[in-house]
């Protein structure tokens, strides 16, 4: 995320001193929007000019021109075709900038009226920005598109923070306090693609860390739309009801993030209005608390590099629906914390299991059911189109259908109350739409032809005159053709001249030849090899039709309207309705998931327990599988409080490297995640008392950008779990301490896991190299060691991945090098070296290290002697490139040596 703000906030608006009538307009405009490109209509372009026109010539690679002069200077210009500009918006969205669309909103006559030279009135009518897109072509359809809002005021000694986030495109309203400390993680677990907040929080030196991480997703707006003492009043309005306390009782931070969001979407759409949900409360310590480099690391949605591919949610997501898709990451992010509630989830899974004719039939209806939710926000946003409309004919459908397939069957709760929401939808809606709008629809409501035949007589009236009226001109061509003999003469439209008729010009005599002709055939047009023509009955007919299509379409776009209107006012029960649906694609997505992949059902409650049996990493595990390589080999976990002890326990992890360490410790995260949000787990058996807090240290990177190496990023990461892990947390901890010093390394890890054991008494898994701290389980009566078993063969080591009680004694890190390929020279010397040190350790000696071992140089000339002069085969055979050889290379060069060998004494 940490990107450079795109856009300057103060982008470069010209002065308007000396501007034509145009550019003065659009000065004047740029001039209200100066963080957005303008995008200014002229005709069938939006065109960007100035500033904007450099900025999205390179950011669309479109060819860069000029128009005109501005205060002597070239204005330069580029400009996108109105019917590309999703495509051209969906790029410039991408590379973070925002974009203000303004439109031509009166007629060019009424502007011709005031004068000759006046400018067609313009003015913006959205900001198009990251957070607030509702079009299908810029969404991805399984992903949420979040506008998130920060609300902050003076609380007593502190301040106090709340965050709203919505999604316009699907109408989800969400609010919950959060705190200082917390925010980034806060923010991250929503991801949201803006952040707006006031100007004054954006440049508070305490937050910069957080903006830093955010870069460009942070979007800071003036105060006003924050201010929480008109909050309350601004949301009402929003809502249509007398106070915002009718949805719940709100702090005044929560109000204030509230307000912000609202206003920002009453700033981006201007005159139009989504059909948002009514805000919905998010209790604190809901979900399972999980700090950003936790989340990062654990590669939960995507991975570390930011692909899709690889991460936990592409490995388990088996929805066949966006809504479903979108339900399953947003569960994934937010593990919840109540074990009722996830028992209740995992009930459903084990249900569609055990009835698995039922959730197929589920799936088949849900494979086709549309997006509802998205339709609804384009209808409702005038964005929206017949197939919006269609959509949710599908939709609803979709719903019955799902109804009908659980009918009479012995539900769960969860999928009780899903259903009841699905009875619950507006039949009458589902109904209307189906008898109005025909099978096949038109992208857009200009086009016409939605409408059902037989759905309304006066439109069906009018299709019929138009197109009787075809049949006549087709009728007329020929009787005009007996009668003039032209066998070419056609009977022609264009947009221009409309109906004519048309003969090649070597045929114009018969139609201008006489004085009766000339009277009968009024001439339109002379082109190169034909002239054009009418008569009286043509334009008559011509009338007709035109008036009869455009009475079609007007009768069309009503009942478009009504449809529309009638549509949005059944939003609550629609959203309600496709979220039953998401929940019936998840529910089943799961149950299938575990099917496959032999997940087991996890025992939940709010214990400390956390016991897994033959537990797998879920993402390694398939991965070892698509390589066909060998199987993932299960290992048990057990973090349990002994028998009447309070705490749970610490697992201090060794082994060698490539053993397995860090695999065995996110596995456990992964599956303590999996069972929170209500998933099965790739174990043979699970019982986990549920976690609220997850932190994980695995795996290290600089931030240089930041200022922080890779070991400073390493401890402030350690300190902030050390700081906040409690009885209820789950830490996991990878090679603490591995970045300094070997005893300064190993100083910090043992200080750390006596902490974790006497202080944050939390349930953890503690891997290291450091053998030495395997002494500590002595001492400390909740750690045990364990160790990745390895066997030694023939000098080689062989993982076996599997974890046993004990402790490691070597790491087998020369070993390792080797595998990797370090020369042989220097692993030879390494092991030479190790020998030294391992020796030194038990007499004493280690420091005298550089004392008593022989040189590097007389090491190499010992392992590897220079081939005698006379020994010439043995040094062309050590020249040779085998791979690179053909085999009739291979043929010669053995001749040769057989040759060479001959030749030596
Ligand atoms: P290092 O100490 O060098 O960081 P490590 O002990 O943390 O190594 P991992 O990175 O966890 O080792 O695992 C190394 C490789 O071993 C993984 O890429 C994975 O393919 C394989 N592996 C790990 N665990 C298992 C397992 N249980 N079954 C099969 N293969 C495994």
């Amino acid at each position: 995320m940490n990107q450079e703000t795109p856009i300057r906030r103060e982008s470069a608006v010209p002065t308007a001193a000396g501007a034509t009538p145009m550019m003065e307009q659009f000065i004047e405009i740029k001039s209200a929007n100066p963080d957005s490109l303008l995008f200014y209509r002229m005709g069938d372009f939006y065109e960007l000019f100035f500033h904007d026109a450099e900025i999205a010539s390179r950011a669309l690679g479109i060819t860069l021109t000029k128009r005109g002069k501005h205060q002597g200077e070239d204005i330069p210009m580029c400009g996108v075709p109105v019917h590309a500009a999703d495509d051209y918006l969906q790029k410039l969205i991408a590379q973070g900038h925002r974009v203000a669309v303004c439109e031509q909103v009166e007629d060019p006559a009424e502007a011709r009226k005031r004068g000759s030279k006046s400018v067609v009135r313009r003015d913006v009518v959205r900001l198009v920005t990251p957070g607030t897109i509702t079009e299908e072509k810029l969404l991805a359809p399984s992903e949420a598109n979040f506008l998130m809002s920060l609300g902050r005021v003076k609380g007593g000694a502190d301040n106090a923070y709340a965050l709203a986030w919505i999604d316009i495109s699907t109408g989800t309203f969400r609010v919950a306090e959060s705190s200082a400390d917390r925010l980034l993680a806060d923010v991250l677990r929503v991801d949201p693609r803006e952040l707006i907040l006031a100007d004054p929080v954006y440049h508070d030196p305490e937050l910069r860390g957080v903006f830093d991480v955010l870069g460009r997703v942070a979007n800071p707006q003036p105060a006003t739309l924050f201010d929480s003492a008109s909050a309350a009043g601004r949301v009402a309005r929003f809502f249509d009801v007398a106070t915002p306390d009718s949805f719940g009782t709100f702090s005044r931070a929560e109000l204030s993030a509230i307000a912000g969001a609202v206003a920002y979407v009453e700033k981006t759409q201007i005159s139009e209005r989504p059909p948002l949900a009514r805000p919905e409360r998010e209790e604190n310590g809901a979900s399972l608390f999980i700090d950003p480099a936790t989340r990062a690391n654990l590669e939960l949605v995507r991975t570390l590099s930011g692909n899709r591919d690889g991460s936990l949610l592409k490995a388990i997501d088996r929805t066949v629906t966006g809504g479903g898709a979108r339900l399953l990451a947003e569960r994934l992010t937010a593990p919840l914390t109540d074990p009722a509630a996830i028992n209740r989830r995992l009930d459903s899974v084990s249900f569609l299991i055990v009835e698995t004719r039922l959730g197929e039939a589920l799936r088949e209806v849900l494979k086709g059911a549309p997006d509802m939710p998205r339709a609804l926000s384009r209808l409702a946003l005038n964005r929206g189109g017949p197939r919006d409309l269609g959509a949710l004919r599908g939709g609803l459908e979709a719903a019955r259908l799902a109804g009908e397939a659980l009918a009479g069957a012995m539900l769960p709760e969860d999928l009780k109350a899903a259903c009841e929401t699905i009875a619950a939808l507006p039949s009458s809606l589902a109904d209307h739409l189906h008898r109005a709008l025909d099978d096949e629809l038109p992208l857009l409501k200009r086009d016409g032809g939605f409408v059902r035949a037989g759905y309304h007589g006066e439109l069906d009236e009018m299709r019929a005159l138009r197109d009787q009226s075809r049949r006549v001109i087709a009728a007329m061509e020929r009787d005009l053709v007996e009668e003039t003999g032209i066998r070419s003469l056609k009977i022609r439209h264009n947009n221009v001249l409309g109906y004519y008729i048309e003969v090649t010009a070597n045929h114009a005599e018969v139609m201008t030849g006489s004085d009766a002709a000339k009277a009968r055939f009024i001439h339109r047009q002379t082109m190169a090899n034909a002239m054009r023509f009418t008569t009286t009955e043509l334009a008559g007919l011509e009338t007709k039709i035109a008036n009869a299509a455009d009475r079609a379409l007007t009768i069309e776009l009503g009942i478009f309207e009504k449809l529309v209107a009638e549509t949005v006012s059944h939003a609550d029960a629609i959203r309600a309705g496709a979220a039953a649906l998401a929940e019936f694609d998840v529910s089943s997505a799961l149950a299938i998931l575990a099917a496959q992949e032999n997940y087991c059902r996890p025992e939940m409650d709010d214990g400390l327990a956390f016991r897994i049996e033959g537990g797998r990493h879920p993402v390694v595990e398939q991965a070892l599988r698509r390589q066909l390589a060998d199987p993932f080999v299960a290992n048990d976990c057990d973090l349990s409080p002994e028998e009447s002890g309070r705490y749970g326990a610490i697992w201090l992890l060794t082994g060698p490297n490539m053993g397995g360490k860090s695999t065995f410790l996110r596995q456990n995260a992964l599956i303590a995640i999996l069972a929170q949000m209500g998933s099965f787990v790739p174990a043979r058996e699970a019982h986990i008392g549920v976690v609220d807090r997850l932190f994980s240290r695995v795996g290290a990177s600089d931030d240089l950008a930041r200022g922080r190496s890779t070991f400073m990023v390493e401890m402030v990461e350690t300190a902030a779990i050390l700081n906040q892990a409690g009885l209820r947390s789950l830490v996991i901890l990878d090679e603490i301490g591995r970045g300094t010093a070997t005893f300064d390394g190993l100083s910090i890890a043992w200080a750390a896991v006596e902490y974790l054991h006497e202080k944050n008494c939390c349930r953890a898994i503690f891997a290291t190299h450091f053998h030495e701290m395997t002494a500590l389980a002595e001492k400390l009566s909740r750690l045990h060691n364990v160790t990745m078993k390895v066997k030694e063969w023939e000098g080689d080591v062989v993982f076996l991945h599997e974890v046993g009680k004990g402790a490691a004694d070597r790491s087998y890190g020369v070993q390792v090098a080797r595998l990797a390929g370090l020369p042989e020279a220097v692993v030879e010397r390494a092991r030479e070296v190790l020998h030294r040190l391992e020796e030194g350790e038990t007499s004493g000696k280690a420091e005298r290290l550089v004392d008593d071992l022989p040189l590097f140089s007389a090491t190499v000339r010992k392992e590897q002697p220079a081939p005698a002069r006379d020994d010439a085969v043995a040094q062309a055979l050590a020249a040779l490139n085998l791979d690179e050889m053909t085999p009739r290379e291979a043929l010669e060069t053995l001749y040769r040596m057989r040759e060479l060998a001959q030749k030596s004494p």
